[in-house]
C-alpha cells in the first residue's frame, strides 16, 4: 500500500494509474477509523480497479468552537486496517498541502439543502466539506467515490455538488454500519464516558421506532413527537434536532407521502452524534 503525503507525487500516481487505463475509486475520511469506513473501502474495492483511501481531518469543516484539534488521530492503526482490505494507496496530506499560505477559493452548495438540519448548527461545516471533497475528487482523478448514509446531509449535499459542477463522477452512497447495541460507529463515540456511551443508543432506539411506524399518510409531528420521547427519556441527552424532510430539497414535510430523510443530532455533554434513516416512498 503506497502512502502519499504531498500533492505533487500523489497526482503523479493517479496520473500513471490513469494512463495504464485503471479506474480509481475513493473513499474520504478523517481517520480514526472504524467497522463504518472500512464498510466503504470494501464497497469501493468491488468497485474499481483502484481504491484510493484520505485520511485528513480537514480544518476547514470546523468551527472555531469544534473539536479539530481534539479529533482523534490514529494514522499508524488507520494503515493497518487499510492494509487488510486491501487498499491501494492512502493520501495523508499535512493541512498546509492542501491550504498552503494564502489558499483563498471555496465551494458553497447553496440553499436550504446546506443551511437546514447540520448547517443550522454548524455554519460553514459543508463549504469546508464541498471544498475539501472537490479537491480530493480531482487529485484523485476518481471516477467513483464512496460516501456514508450516516452523514445523510452530506452525501446529498455531494451529489448536488457534483452534479451542479458536471464532475465526471459516481457518488456512492453505503449504509450505515452500527455496534452491537445499534450505536451508529462514528470517530466521534471515543469521547463518550461510559454513562454516555450507554445514553447514546437512545439514537438507534429512536431510529428504530421511527422505522418501525413510518407510512404514508403519516403526519410528520406524530412520527416526530414518538421518536423525540424517546431521547428526551434520556437525562444525558440533549437535542440539537429532529427533523422529518424531503429527501431532494430537506424542506419540513407534514405528511409523510413521498421519501423522507429523518435525521437527528444529539449532544451527550461536549460530544454530538448524528443518526437517520431514509424512507423511500
Ligand atoms: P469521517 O471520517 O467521519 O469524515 O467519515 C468518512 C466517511 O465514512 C463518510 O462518508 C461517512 O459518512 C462514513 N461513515 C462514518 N461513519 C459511518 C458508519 N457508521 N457507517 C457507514 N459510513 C460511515
Amino acid at each position: 500500500m503506497e502512502i502519499f503525503q504531498t500533492v505533487e507525487a500523489f497526482k503523479d500516481y493517479t496520473k500513471a494509474m490513469k494512463a495504464a487505463g485503471k479506474t480509481i475509486a475513493l473513499v474520504p475520511t478523517m481517520g480514526a477509523l472504524h467497522a463504518g469506513h472500512i464498510a466503504l473501502m470494501e464497497a469501493a474495492r468491488k468497485a474499481a480497479d483502484v481504491v484510493i483511501a484520505s485520511v485528513f481531518v480537514n480544518p476547514t469543516q470546523f468551527g472555531p468552537n469544534e473539536d479539530y484539534e481534539a479529533y482523534p488521530r490514529a494514522f499508524s492503526e488507520d494503515c493497518e486496517k487499510l492494509k487488510q482490505v486491501p487498499v491501494d494507496a492512502v493520501f495523508h496530506p499535512e493541512p498546509a498541502a492542501l491550504y498552503p499560505e494564502g489558499y483563498a477559493t471555496y465551494v458553497a452548495v447553496e440553499g436550504d439543502i446546506t443551511n437546514k438540519l447540520c448547517g443550522a448548527q454548524r455554519p460553514g461545516h459543508f463549504r469546508g466539506v464541498a471544498t475539501v471533497v472537490t479537491k480530493l475528487l480531482h487529485l484523485a482523478r476518481a471516477d467513483k467515490a464512496f460516501f456514508g448514509q450516516k452523514d445523510a446531509q452530506q452525501l446529498i449535499i455531494i451529489k448536488k455538488m457534483t452534479r451542479d459542477l458536471n464532475f465526471d463522477i459516481e457518488i456512492i452512497g453505503c449504509p450505515i454500519v452500527r455496534e452491537k447495541d445499534g450505536l451508529a460507529m462514528s470517530s466521534r463515540n471515543a469521547y463518550l464516558n461510559p454513562e454516555e456511551r450507554k445514553a447514546a443508543t437512545c439514537l438507534s432506539k429512536s431510529i428504530a421506532l421511527g422505522e418501525s411506524i413510518i407510512k404514508k399518510g403519516l403526519p410528520a409531528r406524530e412520527l416526530k413527537d414518538r421518536m423525540e420521547k424517546i431521547i428526551k427519556g434520556e437525562p444525558l441527552a440533549k437535542m440539537d434536532y429532529l427533523e422529518i424532510v424531503d429527501l431532494n430539497t430537506l424542506q419540513p414535510v407534514e405528511c409523510i407521502n413521498d421519501s423522507v430523510l429523518v435525521a437527528m443530532a444529539v449532544h451527550f455533554g461536549k460530544t454530538r452524534l448524528i443518526d437517520n434513516f431514509i424512507c423511500e416512498i
